[in-house]
């Protein structure tokens, strides 16, 4: 117990013990993570290909698998000060609730105003566009946390930033949206008439709330049929795990301050940008036989892709129109049922982390929706922190490990990441205050229409 008053409730880094540089996990991989594929020609996309969508600087990140570090631009590190470090907080609160013997740690991400970890990346990506000279970035938004944080970016570099926003959550949630537009973004509902794309979704199913697969369509003709813009994602892409890793190396870099060892590390999945950034530096010594962890991945059960998907290539959207990538999918065109945790509806899977997970480095496992939110709930209540939805997949498995622990009287350390904040999410709340969420579980039946669409290729069989 002595040992314990030496922990503060928070561990922050000093500014100068910040990260200089990212992790690249791939580095350290023997398997790396098959190439992104040309969909017409099936061969591995280039350079020249890619740079055609995205900034020059962020399509070497992309496919770059040997470098381990890559340096920080200052002006980056400069914007990383406004919010990092972020803290590292020790749950004394939450573990004495739970009467554990468990040490329970959360790195918390949602202390900067886009309410996510997403801004790590997107000061990167905007940085990189700005360099390029561009005028500026097009992508799209589902919930909105990944256009918030690109609209901060944008405003604070002062370039061009056109959000397309899934329909459906333009006119239900106007509280990301109106916080976008103070930030200087241009938002858009998808489908639009400002795209050949969009056009043509109207005109073939008129009254369509639209689908995130769409808006990724509309960003991309977007950013290529207009001078001087690039198209930047928020999750999946490699390039964001890199920029993500700020995470992971800030939570090591404060644990071993205090010689603190994590047993098990545990983060919700979407795309897998925070959880492959959260692990990366403990992965990477996990692969270089240095150290042994746990990882674990939590996605919903509404949609599940590690742990009902297949590892395969597939298309990263439902328009197509994006590179092949090989990683566990439910198939682009698969529809999670309605899930309030909108960051964790993606039908695929970053392909580093699913490399990882098919090579058997990390674990994944999937929670229903209803006991999410009490794990939200007992959180909040304790520890103070509203929780984001996508966030609170996590707390459930950590509360869950620091429970097995209470039994076998196991003094394990746990860490997991907190992504964000849920103030955007109250009408989530509110359902599960009421007593009127469910928990949707795709039948094999379901998940099999979503598999049909996987492209079939020589080598690419279900
Ligand atoms: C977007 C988001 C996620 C999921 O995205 P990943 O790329 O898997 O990290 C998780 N939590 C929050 C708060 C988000 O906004």
């Amino acid at each position: 117990m002595s040992e314990e008053k030496k922990i503060p409730y928070k561990i922050y880094l000093e500014e100068n013990e910040m990260p200089a540089s990212w992790y690249n996990v791939r580095a350290d991989m023997k398997n790396k993570p098959a190439p992104i594929l040309n969909p017409g020609t099936l061969k591995p996309v280039t350079f020249e290909e890619l740079r055609g969508i995205f900034c020059d600087e962020l399509c070497k990140q992309e496919l770059d698998d040997t470098t381990p570090y890559f340096e920080i631009p200052e002006e980056i590190r400069n914007f990383y000060r406004m919010y990092r470090p972020s803290p590292l907080v020790r749950a004394y609160c939450l573990e004495r609730k739970l009467q554990t013997p468990a040490k329970i740690y959360y790195k918390f991400e949602g202390n900067n105003t886009s309410g996510s970890h997403k801004l790590n990346s997107a000061i990167a990506q905007a940085y990189y566009a700005k360099k390029q000279g561009l005028k500026g970035v097009t992508t799209e938004t589902g919930a909105g946390q990944w256009g918030t944080a690109l609209s901060m970016a944008c405003a604070y570099l002062d370039i061009d930033c056109q959000v397309y926003m899934v329909k459906c959550s333009y006119e239900q949630k106007p509280f990301r949206r109106e916080v976008m537009r103070t930030y200087g973004a241009n938002v858009t509902p998808s489908p639009s008439d400002t795209t050949e794309v969009g056009r043509k979704i109207l005109a073939e199913f008129p009254g369509t709330t639209g689908s995130l697969g769409c808006a990724i369509s509309e960003a991309v003709e977007a950013a290529v049929t207009q001078e001087g813009y690039r198209y930047v994602l928020g999750s999946v892409l490699s390039q964001v795990l890199l920029h993500q890793s700020v995470i992971g190396l800030e939570a090591k870099a404060a644990m071993d301050k205090y010689g603190i060892k994590p047993d098990v590390i545990i983060g919700c999945a979407g795309g897998g940008s925070n959880l492959g950034g959260l692990i990366a530096p403990f992965m990477g010594e996990k692969l270089r036989g240095e150290a042994d962890y746990r990882f674990v991945a939590v996605e919903p059960a509404s949609c599940p892709s590690l742990t009902r998907g297949k590892f395969v290539y597939d298309f990263c959207d439902t328009g197509k129109v994006c590179p092949l990538a090989k990683m566990y999918t439910l198939g682009s065109g698969f529809i999670p049922a309605p899930n309030h945790a909108g960051g964790l509806r993606y039908h695929g899977m970053s392909s580093v982390l699913s490399q990882l997970y098919h090579d058997g480095y990390m674990e994944a496992t999937s929670v229903e929706q209803t006991a999410v939110f009490k794990a939200a709930e007992d959180f909040a209540r304790v520890e103070g922190i509203l929780p984001a939805p996508e966030s609170a997949h996590a707390i459930k498995v950590a509360v869950d490990e620091a429970l097995k622990c209470r039994e076998t009287g196991e003094e394990k350390t746990i860490l997991f990441g907190l992504t964000g904040t849920g103030y955007f999410d109250l009408v989530a709340y509110e359902k599960y205050n009421n007593g009127e969420m469910s928990d949707y579980i795709p039948s094999d039946e379901d998940l099999a229409k979503g598999f049909a669409g996987v492209p079939q290729f020589p080598g690419n069989e279900i």
